[in-house]
């Protein structure tokens, strides 16, 4: 019988194609007329560009190529550069960006270069119940200094909520981003062509426009799952790669109560972006301004992936959304101005312009008081015990594209080993809604 995937981005594309390289028949079901979710990339005229600035952390390139998703880009390096007060200066990112960084004080140096210092061997482990503003803080840094820290804590992480985010999740996510992240060639397309590709060869069923409405549940398993045209699809498991509010809404009174509590406190990471094609770029430097006075982004993906024309550019503007920061008109012009300092003459040379306000970029900040990745739900957590959750609030690894690769591999290989072991196995059901996913299934003999 079929196993049934809801969603076909990110994660659904991934526990798709592990359900079926385990030998698993698979439908993936898909609400929009587009796969890829939040992963999509809109290409026209040798452009593409993707929903918002996205830069992929080599823990998730590493889990995509096995597999069996190779993916080409660049790693931005050079030309990476702040603004502090009305100053554009190198990002500091060693000694050299460091002591000759017109903006900062010597003051300011010495307490970011004992920073960055300390991150490589700081054990992270301790401080995820302890918030970023509160690590800061105890670090002693302040002013400028502790600006700058802020401003790196969000381009590695989209959180803009120092007194919410765990900073041992922070530390861990910029140590994965000084291994280098990479823009794609082509976009974050690649990846979902890639999935897609290998899904099919696998046998995999994809078939957009379909909503799926209700999860018809019995003895706690789920055996149906009705389609918003009315269709029934019987189902052997269940992988769900939706929003926490929407699973919860989805599983209706067969959820978790630890699961619904989770889906009202959570608070997403959202962000204001502008995602700009330009025919001809005006400058093609500085590759990156990172605001620090105001959480902001702006960088010239094209400069080193595959994304435009040979003249042409593809730049991304954004803004960190704090958790109740309100977008409105000043936002965009805010991101605008931006471009009209960098990037003269740019209006002139529009392509294509998108404004995406307040794009949901994860589900669930990493709260210090749930103990940061500890605190999210783990695959096993839903409630029916043949439907796994996955995404990127799901699970105890990885942050944003990464928590959805491990989650939807974790979650495939959980209904794939339930599937195994129904006849000498019972579902020992925890009231827990975290720890490992392997929590769930124990023999009975
Ligand atoms: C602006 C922005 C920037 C980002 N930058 C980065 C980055 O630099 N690095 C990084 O690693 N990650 C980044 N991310 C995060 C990353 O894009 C997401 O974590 C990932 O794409 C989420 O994939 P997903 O499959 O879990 O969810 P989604 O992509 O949201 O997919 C869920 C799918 O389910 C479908 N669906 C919803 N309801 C139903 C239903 N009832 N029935 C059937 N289907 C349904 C939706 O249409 C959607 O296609 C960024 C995200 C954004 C928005």
């Amino acid at each position: 019988m079929t196993h049934v995937v809801i969603g076909a981005g990110l994660s659904g594309l991934v526990a798709a194609v592990e359900l079926a390289s385990q030998g698993r028949e698979v439908l993936v079901l898909e609400a929009s007329g587009a796969l890829g979710g939040r992963a999509q990339t809109h290409r026209s005229e040798g452009f593409a560009l993707n929903l918002g600035p996205h830069a992929l952390y080599p823990g998730a390139e590493r889990q995509l190529a096995e597999l069996g998703v190779n993916v080409t880009g660049g790693v931005p390096k050079r030309g990476l550069t702040m603004e502090v007060g009305d100053r554009i200066a190198p990002l500091p990112g060693d000694a050299v960006t460091l002591l000759g960084n017109g903006a900062l004080g010597w003051n300011d140096k010495l307490r970011v270069g004992w920073l960055l210092g300390r991150l490589g061997w700081i054990d992270a482990d301790p401080l995820d119940r302890v918030t970023v503003g509160e690590w800061l803080d105890a670090m002693g840094l302040q002013g400028t200094a502790k600006d700058v820290a802020l401003a790196v804590v969000r381009i590695s992480t989209y959180v803009n909520a120092s007194d919410r985010m765990s900073a041992g999740v922070a530390i861990r996510q910029i140590r994965g981003a000084l291994d280098g992240v990479r823009y794609l060639d082509g976009g974050w397309a690649t990846i979902v062509d890639g999935l897609l590709e290998r899904a099919r060869e696998l046998g995999v069923v994809v078939r957009s426009r379909a909503k799926v409405e209700r999860l018809e549940v019995e003895a706690g398993r789920v055996v149906g799952v009705m389609l918003r045209d009315g269709e029934r699809i019987a189902t052997e498991g269940v992988v769900l790669t939706l929003s926490p509010k929407a699973s919860v809404r989805l599983l209706g009174e067969h959820a978790r109560p630890s699961l619904a509590t989770f889906a009202a406190d959570s608070v997403a990471v959202r962000a204001a972006c502008l995602d700009v094609a330009l025919r001809r770029l005006p400058r093609r430097h500085p590759s990156l301004i990172l605001g620090t006075n105001e959480p902001t982004y702006v960088s010239i993906h094209s400069n080193v992936a595959a994304l435009a024309p040979t003249d042409g550019g593809v730049i991304h503007v954004a803004r960190y959304l704090a958790p109740d920061e309100r977008v409105d008109g000043a936002t965009r012009a805010q991101l605008e101005g931006y471009l009209d300092r960098s990037q003269p003459g740019w209006r002139d040379e529009v392509e294509e312009v998108r404004w995406s306000p307040a794009m949901t970029v994860m589900h669930a900040i990493p709260e210090a008081r749930d103990g940061g990745l500890a605190g999210r739900p783990t695959v096993a957590s839903a409630g029916p015990t043949n439907l796994a959750l996955a995404g990127d609030w799901v699970g105890p690894e990885g942050l944003l594209a990464d928590a959805c690769v491990t989650s939807a591999r974790a979650a495939a290989r959980w209904i794939a080993r339930g599937d195994r072991e129904a006849q000498g196995v019972t579902y020992r059901s925890s009231s827990k809604v975290c720890g490992p996913d392997s929590e769930s299934l124990s023999s009975t003999t």
